[in-house]
C-alpha cells in the first residue's frame, strides 16, 4: 500500500533459527521485523521503538515469556499493542496462564504460517482482502 508505513513487529525469540524464518516471512508479508533474544532487550525496545504487535516466546533465557507479557502490559500503559504468544508449550493449563498475563492470542509451534499471518492480521485490524493478497 503506497504512503501506508509498514507496521512494526517485535519477535521476541531466542532459537535463531526460527528468528530467520520467521523474520525472511514476516518482511516478505510486508512487516518491519525487529527480533531481540531475552525478555529484558525484548522489554526495552518495546519502549523504545513501540511496536505495532509483539510475537513472544515463553522459553526465553532471562525471564519467563509471561513475565514479559505482564511486563509489557503494566510498564507500558496506557499505550498497548497485541501480543501473540507462539511457543512450544502446548497445554490447555499453558494456554489459560498466557492469557492471564495479558496475551491476544496463543500459537503452538510448529505453527502453521497461514494461521499465523491470519492471526496477525486480525489482531492489527488489517482489512480481509490484505490477508488473502498473501496467498
Ligand atoms: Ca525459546
Amino acid at each position: 500500500m503506497a504512503g501506508s508505513p509498514r507496521r512494526k513487529i517485535l519477535l521476541v525469540e531466542d532459537d535463531t533459527a526460527l528468528v530467520r524464518v520467521l523474520t525472511t516471512l514476516l518482511e516478505s508479508a510486508g512487516y518491519e521485523v525487529r527480533a531481540e533474544a531475552s525478555g529484558s532487550r525484548a522489554l526495552a525496545c518495546a519502549s523504545d521503538v513501540q511496536p505495532d504487535l509483539v510475537i513472544l516466546d515463553l522459553g526465553l533465557p532471562d525471564m519467563s515469556g509471561y513475565d514479559v507479557c505482564r511486563k509489557l502490559r503494566q510498564f507500558l500503559e496506557p499505550w498497548t499493542m497485541p501480543i501473540l504468544v507462539l511457543t512450544g508449550h502446548a497445554a490447555p493449563s499453558d494456554q489459560l496462564r498466557g492469557f492471564a498475563h495479558g496475551a491476544d492470542a496463543y500459537l503452538t509451534k510448529p505453527f502453521d504460517v497461514p494461521e499465523l499471518l491470519k492471526t496477525i492480521a486480525l489482531l492489527l485490524g488489517e482489512p480481509e482482502q490484505e490477508f488473502s493478497r498473501l496467498g
